[in-house]
């Protein structure tokens, strides 16, 4: 199967499809939140075949558990604690923390 092979050529569009399908979740997400997920399942799904991360800015944007689409409010509740943001998933309860002030597009 062509879609197994990995080279940066893939990887390219890899990347290109993970954010087409991360745009169209969100775009999506008022109307068919399931369909929000299934997008998200599939994007992961290429990242992990082809071994590339996911950009900081999608990674916040769903559950790592159950892969819900998460939108503040709707399938997730954002808390400050402790200088940390917690995440909660609505779909799994699972949750996430990440320091405050790291949402800047900087790298890791
Ligand atoms: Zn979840």
């Amino acid at each position: 199967m062509k879609e197994r092979s990995r080279t940066p050529q893939t990887k390219k569009i890899a990347r290109e499809r993970l954010a087409v399908l991360f745009s169209l979740a969100q775009a999506i997400f008022s109307t068919h939140p399931a369909l929000s997920s299934r997008y998200v399942e599939i994007a992961r799904r290429i990242a992990m075949r082809q071994r590339i991360r996911i950009d900081r800015e999608f990674r916040r944007q769903f559950c790592r558990h159950c892969s819900s689409f998460l939108v503040p409010g709707r399938t997730s509740r954002v808390r400050v604690h402790g200088g940390n943001v917690v995440v909660t998933c609505l779909g799994c309860k699972k949750k996430r923390r990440y320091p405050v002030g790291r949402d800047a597009d900087n790298g890791q």
